[in-house]
């Protein structure tokens, strides 16, 4: 008798603290890897994670095309530099970027095709990659 209770009471301190990671059930003996109580709860909890993964990425998608929208229409216009206030009230976020460089002491980034320089306050020198590789291609 003595020696079940010491039993039960070490696989008891193994399973404490053990919850179904989707509906906070305390999961029964079994797995030591054991996340969910059921597949229910498995497949509801992978379901909304991949929501929210593909969520976020439509978000910086969404960001990441606006801020092209933006750099497109300032290079139409013929403006190569605008001050970040100015870029602000245009829905411009200089956090995203789909790549970035030095160039010297230059913060270079880059939103697909397009190239500029960053600075704390401004971007400047807003171009084509193209017209940067190619420029008598494009005169
Ligand atoms: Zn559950």
């Amino acid at each position: 008798m003595v020696k079940y209770n010491e039993e039960y009471s070490i696989l008891d301190g193994e399973g404490y603290g053990e919850y179904c990671l989707e509906c906070g059930t305390e999961l029964p003996f079994g797995r030591p890897d054991r996340k969910f109580c059921s597949r229910e709860c498995k497949n509801r909890w992978h379901n909304g994670h991949h929501t929210k993964t593909r969520n976020s990425k439509l978000r910086v998608a969404h960001v990441l095309e606006k801020n092209y929208r933006i750099l497109s229409n300032l290079i139409v216009s013929g403006i190569t530099s605008l001050p970040l206030t100015g870029l602000s009230f245009l829905g411009f976020n200089p956090l995203y970027s789909t790549c970035s460089y030095k160039a010297g002491h230059r913060e270079m980034r880059m939103c697909f095709d397009i190239v500029y320089c960053l600075t704390p306050t401004k971007i400047s020198d807003i171009a084509y990659v193209d017209t940067i590789l190619s420029p008598r291609d494009k005169a």
